[in-house]
C-alpha cells in the first residue's frame, strides 16, 4: 500500500476515534451526574461527591489530551507535513504510525527525547504550529503534501 493510501486509512481511524472520545466525554458528564442525583445522604454526598470529582478529572483529562493529539494529527494531515517527524524530519515509518496513529517523532527521536538528548518540540505545546519546521523537499519521498 503507497504511503498516502495508508495515511489516508490513518486518518479514517482518528476521525473515528475523535468521535469516540467526544461521545465519552460527553457520557461520562452525564453518567457521573446521575450518579449524585441518585446518591442519599450528606456522607455519601460528599464521599460521592469527591470521587466522582476525581473520575471525571481524571478520565476528561486523559481524554482530552488524546483529543488534542488526534486533532493535532488531523491538522497536519491537512498541511500535509503528517507523519514526518518533528526532530529529524524523517518519514516516521507506517507501521510505527499505524501503532500510533499521532506519533510525532520516529522511534529513534522519541528514545532521544526520553533520555533527555534532545527536548521535544511538540509535545506538551499544541497551540505550537508546526509550520515553523522548514520541510526538506527531498525527503518527501512518495508523499503527496496535497492529499486532502
Ligand atoms: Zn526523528
Amino acid at each position: 500500500m503507497a504511503r498516502k493510501d495508508a495515511i489516508k486509512k490513518l486518518r479514517g481511524i482518528l476521525l473515528e476515534r475523535r468521535r469516540a472520545l467526544v461521545q465519552a466525554l460527553a457520557g461520562d458528564k452525564s453518567r457521573l451526574n446521575e450518579m449524585s442525583k441518585n446518591a442519599t445522604g450528606d456522607v455519601i454526598d460528599f464521599a460521592l461527591d469527591t470521587a466522582k470529582d476525581e473520575i471525571f478529572s481524571k478520565l476528561a483529562e486523559a481524554e482530552s489530551r488524546e483529543l488534542a493529539h488526534i486533532e493535532y494529527a488531523l491538522e497536519k494531515m491537512k498541511e500535509g507535513s503528517y507523519g514526518k517527524c518533528e526532530a529529524c524530519n524523517c518519514n516516521i515509518p507506517l507501521a510505527r504510525l499505524q501503532a500510533l496513529p499521532y506519533a510525532t517523532l520516529c522511534v529513534s527521536c522519541k528514545r532521544k527525547v526520553e533520555q533527555g538528548i534532545i527536548s521535544p518540540q511538540a509535545n506538551g505545546d499544541w497551540s505550537r504550529v508546526s509550520d515553523t519546521t522548514p520541510i526538506d523537499e527531498s525527503r518527501l519521498g512518495d508523499f503527496d503534501p496535497n492529499f486532502s
